[in-house]
């Protein structure tokens, strides 16, 4: 289902003709070179390489964790390190041998583990030689296993909703196979939540390393983690590279999909911008609207009176000048957290509302530029960009479960969940208690009263230190009320504003919303219900035929993780069920609500077990009776298997 034109495109630069005789001419600078990169992927790359596992054995202790700075300095070893690389790539070069495939399984789990100086689990392997791809296979791109009917396929139709990182995916995908499909973006480009989320500080919290497609790496990011605008680049970088322009209708919503109960086909109607609509009759609608787009603003008693600018966080507005205004910013999340820093420096006061606190871990490496030597090494070294990326897999991701597990004989149940959840609480607590010079008043406001990873983990974007500025206040508590001049807080006191930002957080628990979706009984508001959203594996949900979701409910990573490499799970799970549509001829592909149920059940089960149902933690995963809606429980490698395979007996699969 793939075309060459495609896979060359991304092709990533370790697998160029004479790369390795191209570094070796600069031999002189290749040392120096190497000294200035991370040493665990380039130590991982000289094992793969040249098969000597006895270097990686004495850097092992050296180890402690899998971000580069939690690896202790080396020099000598390093250096060693470098010039047996240098000889081992000579050698390459001499030989003519070309890069040696991936490493058999045990020699990769030794690999991983040294590397991050922890026991990888083994369950975790195929996903490590899926997303790295060693073997150049594309194992997440599905392939026809019987060549389709022309005229089958010629008449199939796909609808896209949605040009974010999902839809995207989708589509390159679609068009890899073949498959006719348009995609509908209600707004004037590409990008999704990135496209629509602007305020000041904006940038991702995982690293863009890793949180990029697996399809289209990136070796030259400025960042680590990278800012709105760099990844709005990347996302139309990708888009330009797909050639899917004839394919995506901009500044078009899609406002209902409709089933065809005879004729078995959606029929979708979309509205242009000028407000006339047409239709669009599909065989297949795929939406990938993602959780987080429809801005949260609360009602707040009086907000209409207010008299100055007052906006979302998701909807900036970028007419308003706040240098030298008096700013109330209520909402502390992720965003919150982001755009409070950033225009701290500039207004007269800032008034922050946190109704309640978040946990914020530091990482160093949050503002920090890449060098040019590692982007240097990351296009140029054979294999490192894998490696890199496989170092960042993990300590984002997997590594961190464990970690949000109740455990039932922890004796301070109320503040952790067990021993490693209360070890991360001690250090957390130590650098809010750092950062805010042991102010007593704010550390107050400031320690959450419930576990580690209860709401997302943030990262602290300086945020702590902006709050110990002499301009900046925090008001802990709701908000009472807004007036015509500012907005008074749960003691009656009123905090006078200029302008209002709302950092309120989405409606996550309503997905696909406000689009009228009906299926064969019904609506999906009525199958879900007012905050009840479900969906099998979170992607297809009983009685709506033919309909698949990308980031759809039960499937943010919670823990961690790239919101990209899930989708690019659903997009193959997507890709497969629509092969086994088109290889049988079928009209109708619906899941069977019995592995549904079992599925929901199963993951109800597991949520029982994590943080996000600790009786203390209120959090935006959870709907008003308590469930956990938009999460998955799953480790990567469990749900990454889960959707590696379409299984056609859970499904009802109708002839055409
Ligand atoms: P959020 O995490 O839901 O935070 C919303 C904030 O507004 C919370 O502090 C919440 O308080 C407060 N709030 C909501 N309703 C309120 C009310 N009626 N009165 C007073 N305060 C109220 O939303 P977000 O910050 O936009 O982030 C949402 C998600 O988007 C994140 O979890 C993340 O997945 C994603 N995101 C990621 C990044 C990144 O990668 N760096 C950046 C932004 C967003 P409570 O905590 O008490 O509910």
């Amino acid at each position: 289902m793939s075309s060459e034109k495609h896979s060359a495109r991304s092709e990533p630069p370790e697998h160029r003709d004479g790369i390795i005789g191209d570094l070796l001419a600069e031999k002189d600078k290749l040392e120096d070179r190497l000294m200035e990169l991370d040493d665990v992927p380039l130590l991982l790359v000289y094992t793969h390489l040249s098969g000597d596992e006895a270097l990686m054995q004495r850097y092992a202790p050296h180890v402690k964790g899998a971000w580069a700075f939690e690896v202790d300095d080396v020099p000598e070893l390093k250096r060693e390190l470098c010039q047996a690389l240098i000889a081992t790539l000579a050698d390459y070069t001499e030989s003519g041998r070309p890069l040696p495939p991936a490493p058999p399984v045990d020699k990769l789990q030794r690999m991983c583990n040294a590397s991050v100086g922890t026991q990888v689990p083994e369950e975790y392997m195929a996903m490590v030689l899926e997303e790295l791809n060693f073997d150049r296979t594309d194992a997440k791109t599905v392939k026809w296993r019987k060549q389709p009917s022309p005229a089958f396929l010629d008449d199939f139709k796909v609808v896209v909703i949605g040009a974010g990182y999902s839809g995207l995916a989708m589509a390159t995908k679609l068009k890899q196979a073949g498959i006719p499909f348009v995609m509908i973006e209600k707004n004037e480009d590409v990008g999704g939540t990135w496209f629509e989320n602007t305020y000041p500080g904006i940038a991702v919290d995982t690293p863009n390393h890793f949180y990029s497609y697996s399809f289209r790496v990136k070796p030259d990011w400025d960042h680590f983690f990278s800012t709105g605008p760099e990844i709005i680049d990347y996302i139309r970088t990708c888009y330009a590279e797909m050639d899917i322009g004839e394919e995506t209708r901009f500044n078009e919503e899609v406002v209902s999909a409709i089933w065809d109960k005879q004729g078995h086909r959606w029929d979708v109607t979309v509205r242009r911008k000028d407000g006339s609509e047409y239709a669009i009759r599909a065989n297949a609608v795929i939406t990938g609207v993602g959780l987080l787009n429809n801005p949260a603003v609360p009602d707040f008693p009086g907000r209409d009176r207010f008299k100055g600018p007052m906006f979302h966080s998701a909807r900036w507005d970028h007419s308003v000048d706040l240098e030298g205004k008096r700013v109330v910013q209520v909402g502390t999340g992720a965003s919150g957290m982001q755009l409070g820093p950033m225009i701290a420096p500039e207004v007269e006061h800032l008034t922050i509302f946190q109704r309640s606190p978040h946990w914020a871990r530091h990482n160093p490496l949050l503002y920090a530029k890449v060098s040019d030597a590692m982007k240097w090494g990351l296009a140029n070294i054979p294999y490192y960009n894998k490696w890199y990326r496989y170092q960042l897999l993990w300590a984002t991701s997997d590594l961190v479960l464990p970690n949000l597990h109740k455990d039932p004989d922890w004796p301070e149940p109320e503040r952790s969940l067990n021993a490693a959840n209360d070890e991360v609480r001690q250090q957390l607590i130590a650098h809010i208690s750092e950062q805010v010079n042991h102010d007593p008043e704010l550390l107050a406001k400031l320690i959450p009263d419930f576990p580690p990873y209860g709401k997302r983990m943030l990262r602290d974007s300086n945020w702590y230190s902006a709050l110990t500025r002499e301009n900046v206040e925090l008001v802990t508590g709701a908000v009472k009320e807004i007036t015509e001049t500012g907005v008074i807080d749960k003691d009656g006191i009123e905090h006078p504003a200029d302008v209002i930002v709302l950092a309120t957080g989405f409606k996550a628990q309503t997905p696909i919303y406000p689009m009228n979706v009906v299926g064969t009984k019904g609506s999906i508001r009525d199958a879900w219900g007012e905050d009840d959203p479900r969906a099998y594996l979170g992607i297809t949900v009983p009685d709506f035929p033919n309909m698949f979701i990308l980031y759809g409910p039960g499937t943010n990573g919670g823990h961690g993780g790239s919101a990209v490499y899930n989708s690019e799970c659903q997009v193959r799970y997507t890709m497969l069920a629509l092969r086994e549509m088109i290889e049988r001829e079928a009209d109708r592909v619906e899941v069977r609500p019995e592995p549904f149920e079992e599925y929901i059940n199963t993951v109800d089960a597991e949520h029982a077990k994590l943080v996000w149902t600790h009786p203390g933690v209120k959090n935006w995963y959870r709907n008003k009776a308590g469930r956990v809606v938009t999460n998955s429980p799953w480790p990567l490698s469990k749900y990454r298997n889960l959707t590696a395979n379409f299984d056609p007996d859970d499904y009802i699969i109708e002839p055409a």
